[in-house]
């Protein structure tokens, strides 16, 4: 073949060539251009062996897009598990500034999102406690700190928890019921010794008085003998009061199911007071149309009978005290008027905590325990039903135990 021949088959051969070598150089153009900006640009349509190359890459980033939101769903998940969390969790970084806080650390301290991220925390909660345990970060029992929140103080239990790097983690967990309930419990038992070691110490007293060398007799002796019975009679009531509140707050079955027959304990309270009353004061029957009630006979009576004996306790000479069993408001009420002393206002929604007593001088002197009102509460409330005192200083009370109409026996 003349070489004449051959230029049309070479000039072919160049022309594919040069196509195919500007293809490629078009695909790698193509690549780069994409991995400038590989998440903001598509990536290319290749052709010949880059249509391979594209299409894995294209694989490659969905399962990566795939794997971020599988991560940033779990994340997410995580992130509302905390910020659902009863206690407060606040982030730290290594130099104690605020990362991220969830909900119930704003409800726990005067903390604000959206204000007080990349804040030091140790000017925002500013306790002389606080900044001690974030200076020398160890602790072997959470930290009690009292915070003042809308008007109401808070008892929080702090813990400061060390991780990842430098970070901290501060949690913090709203302990105020049981705060409240551990100092009653101290009251309680500071009260119970207090109001036993009275009557013992007088007691003691005349007993040594009576065992010296010169023991009283004649009348100072049966002087001494009626205050010594007078104060054993004291701690008898009182431990029977105690015993009846304990009795009642560790019994957890339903109470009786009883019918009581209200004429009976109505006149059954009436003779009581009489009795305790000896003539001073008069005792009154107003009405009682109410009808008969089911329950506890036993609890109803010890509740109703304080009350009476209240009345009369807190009822100077000539005044009168008077019993009503009636419907009030729709419910059966059981209620105890009297014209006596009355309680200033600001006592009365705290007369029922035990040993709470507006005079103490008066309540001992008159035989009380200051039990009392905290037995009424919790048989009432054993019964569904609840106490309302209503009363004028210098002209008496009105205690009204009210029982929800379920309780008429018919
Ligand atoms: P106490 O044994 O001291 O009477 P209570 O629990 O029965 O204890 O009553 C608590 C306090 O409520 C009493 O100390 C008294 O100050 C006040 N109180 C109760 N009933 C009356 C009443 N009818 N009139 C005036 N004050 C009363």
């Amino acid at each position: 073949m003349a070489i004449g021949d051959t230029w049309p088959l070479l000039l072919f051969i160049i022309v594919v060539l040069a196509a195919l070598l500007f293809g490629q150089i078009r695909q790698r153009a193509a690549l780069r251009d994409w991995l400038e900006a590989p998440t903001q640009k598509e990536i290319p349509d290749g052709i010949g062996p880059w249509r391979e190359i594209f299409s894995r890459l294209r694989r490659l980033r969905k399962e990566e897009q795939r794997a971020y939101s599988d991560l940033s769903n779990t994340l997410d998940q995580f992130r509302l598990a905390v910020q659902a969390l009863p206690d407060g969790v606040i982030l730290l970084d290594g130099t104690e500034h605020v990362d991220w806080m969830n909900a119930a650390a704003c409800r726990h301290f005067p903390l604000d999102a959206s204000r007080d991220i990349g804040a030091q925390i140790g000017h925002l909660i500013r306790q002389g406690k606080f900044h001690k345990l974030l200076e020398s970060k160890t602790q072997s029992e959470p930290l009690l700190l009292n915070i003042e929140r809308n008007g109401s103080e808070l008892v929080l239990a702090i813990l400061l928890i060390p991780f990842a790097n430098a970070g901290t983690l501060l949690l913090s967990r709203d302990v105020t019921d049981l705060a409240r309930t551990d100092a009653i419990r101290r009251d309680f038992v500071a009260n119970v010794s207090h109001e036993l070691r009275t009557p013992l110490t007088v007691i003691s007293g005349f007993v040594e008085q009576f065992l010296s060398e010169t023991p009283p007799g004649g009348d100072t002796a049966a002087g001494f003998f009626k205050l010594m019975a007078d104060q054993s009679a004291r701690m008898n009531r009182l431990v029977a009061d105690l015993l009846t509140l304990s009795q009642l707050e560790n019994d957890t079955r339903p109470v009786a199911d009883e019918v009581i027959s209200m004429e009976e304990m109505l006149d059954d309270l009436h003779s009581e007071a009489g009795a305790l009353a000896e003539g001073r004061q008069t005792i009154r029957i107003g009405e009682t149309s109410a009808g008969d009630l089911r329950g506890s006979a036993h609890e109803l009576r010890c509740a109703f009978g304080n009350l009476v004996s209240n009345a009369v306790r807190y009822t100077p000479v000539d005044g009168t005290v008077t019993l009503n069993w009636r419907i009030e408001g729709g419910c059966p009420t059981f209620s105890v008027t009297d014209t006596g002393i009355g309680i200033p206002a600001e006592h009365i929604p705290r007369l029922t905590e035990r040993f709470y007593r507006v005079d103490k001088g008066r309540s001992s002197a008159t035989g009380g325990t200051g039990l009392g009102l905290a037995i009424v509460k919790h048989v009432l409330t054993r019964h569904q039903g609840a106490l309302a005192i209503q009363s004028d200083i210098g002209r008496g009370s009105t205690f009204s135990a009210r029982l929800p109409a379920a309780r008429l026996a018919s």
